[in-house]
């Protein structure tokens, strides 16, 4: 169902990669979100709506981290909007 990724097989989410040939979109960044893991509950409404499958999912069952992979993020904030317990925040691009 979901898109797959070679490097992180089965974590990408529901949106996958942009276009035929994944695009390293990351370049385009004005900002990048910063994850704040303490007020994460893994609820994955920012990787089910991230547009570039940019949020990957990784660890163990019970142990799973969200992890933003800065490569192909483009910066559009949408998870940031998305998390409701304000766990993504914004920020100028490292
Ligand atoms: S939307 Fe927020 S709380 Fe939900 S998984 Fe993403 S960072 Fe965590
Ligand atoms: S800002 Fe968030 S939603 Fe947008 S591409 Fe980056 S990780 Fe995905």
């Amino acid at each position: 169902m979901f898109a797959q990724d070679e490097r992180y097989p089965g974590s990408v989410g529901p949106v996958g990669r942009a276009g035929n040939v994944p695009t390293r979109t990351g370049g385009w960044a004005l900002s990048q979100p910063q994850l704040d893991y303490s007020r994460c509950n893994r609820c994955l409404l920012c990787w089910i709506y991230c547009p570039d499958g940019s949020i990957q999912r990784t660890g163990a069952d019970g142990e799973e981290r969200l992890v933003i992979d800065y490569l192909y993020c483009k910066g559009c904030g949408i998870c940031e909007r998305e998390c409701a317990r304000g766990a993504i925040v914004m920020q100028g691009r490292e």
